[in-house]
């Protein structure tokens, strides 16, 4: 494929693009049953080496649990904790509405997302949007996470697209840099009202 046709397929990251998300919801709810504060709960659930380790699929559900238990102290169940630790997201509105387009316009569509089993859950159940992809690529799956080869290689191996065939939009410049250097139309997203038009635009309007 030449870089002149359009892109046959559209990769799209999920945190940051589709959902924003706040892990200091979860953590102010955790504080009053937990030994830590706010921001010190924050800072063992968010963007850390646990959370990563959640996220490649190297603890389950209720090892990743007891170790925040471990950390924080936390005094709630299982049960509220993993609600809470799901509900964390919200959606980013005129980006769902660019993936709906895309959809509606026959553009197979993949989710290519570091993140766990619980947010996937709590996403697909929440979010119908989410169910209208043609396929997804989760890190804890392929226990890989972007910006690993591995993962972009599952994405090139779901769809059956590599090189200027696959669009991808992400919100981190490393991840970014990685499917750039595959061949991929890599594009980082910063702002809906330059993303979604420049989407549209390469497209066919
Ligand atoms: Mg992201």
């Amino acid at each position: 494929m030449s870089n002149a046709s359009r892109p046959r397929a559209v990769v799209f990251d999920l945190g940051k693009v589709l959902l924003d998300f706040d892990y200091g919801i979860l953590a102010r709810r955790m504080a009053p049953l937990s030994d830590l504060s706010a921001p010190a709960i924050l800072a063992v659930v968010n963007q850390t080496p646990l959370l990563h380790r959640y996220e490649t699929g190297l603890l389950g559900d209720g090892e990743f649990f007891e170790a925040v238990v471990a950390a924080t102290g936390f005094r709630g169940d299982q049960g509220r904790f993993l609600d809470w630790f799901g509900d964390i997201f919200t959606e980013i509105a005129p980006m769902v509405a660019l993936h709906s387009t895309l959809v509606d316009r026959g553009v197979p569509t993949y989710v290519f997302s570091n993140t766990n089993a619980h947010a996937i859950r709590h996403v697909r159940r929440v979010f119908p949007f989410y169910r209208r992809f043609t396929g997804e690529v989760l890190s804890y799956e392929v226990q890989s996470m972007k910006p690993d080869v591995k993962i972009y290689e599952a994405i090139e191996r779901m769809s059956g697209f590599g090189g200027a065939d696959l669009l991808y939009l992400d919100d981190r410049p490393e991840n970014i840099a990685a499917g750039a250097s595959r061949g991929w139309r890599a594009w980082i997203h910063e702002d809906p009202d330059i993303t979604v038009p420049r989407v549209l635009s390469l497209m066919g309007g």
